[in-house]
């Protein structure tokens, strides 16, 4: 199972570093908790929150919504932080259809959270489903199954320092 290289190593850690700039500064007057969406934001969240140049805090937020390649559309939420009062940055690895972030933000806005704002790594624009609003975004991309950074296939690829296409004895999965 060979993986071609999409998004590289050195264009992911430079725009990391660019978002990082642009949090720092806008919230700089504010008591930034970031939440990061587990798993596959965790690699992301790790890297950004180490360029930020502000005071901040981590937490993470839990749930279930993809069954191997296919989102089902349903999202059962494991663990949620408190974040009443909160500036709240949600960390998200990649925006696909759009239902699970949607369901997250009001899941946030309901447990009242001052402010909730959206960083995401990946866009895939062309699945969408509900209109998402991100706020600072890393790389739109092709409909296309990607792996690595955080993101995997049936658990694996999550260690790969670049996101990939996975490439299926010649046929490219989606
Ligand atoms: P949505 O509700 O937007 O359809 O689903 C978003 C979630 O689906 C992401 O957090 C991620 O876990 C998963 N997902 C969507 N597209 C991909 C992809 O290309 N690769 C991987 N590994 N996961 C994906």
């Amino acid at each position: 199972m060979g993986i071609d290289v999409l998004i590289s190593e050195q264009r992911i850690k430079r725009r990391v570093r660019e978002l990082a700039e642009e949090i720092s500064s806008e919230y700089k007057h504010k008591d930034l908790l970031l939440l990061g969406i587990l798993k596959g934001a965790f690699i992301f969240l790790a890297d950004l929150v180490r360029a930020l140049n502000i005071p901040s805090r981590c937490d993470f937020i839990k749930v279930r919504s993809y069954v191997e390649r296919e989102s089902s559309g349903k999202i059962e939420i494991d663990f949620f932080p408190a974040v009443e009062g909160e500036d709240v940055l949600l960390v998200e690895d990649i925006i696909d259809t759009g239902l699970t972030i949607n369901r997250i933000k009001e899941e946030i806005r309901k447990s009242g959270a001052k402010s909730v704002r959206l960083c995401a790594l990946l866009d895939k624009p062309e699945r969408r489903k509900e209109e998402v609003s991100i706020d600072y975004l890393g790389f739109s991309i092709p409909n296309r199954f990607v792996v690595g950074y955080g993101l995997d296939y049936n658990e694996r690829f999550r260690n790969l320092p670049y996101i990939g296409v996975i490439e299926d004895a010649g046929v490219k999965v989606r």
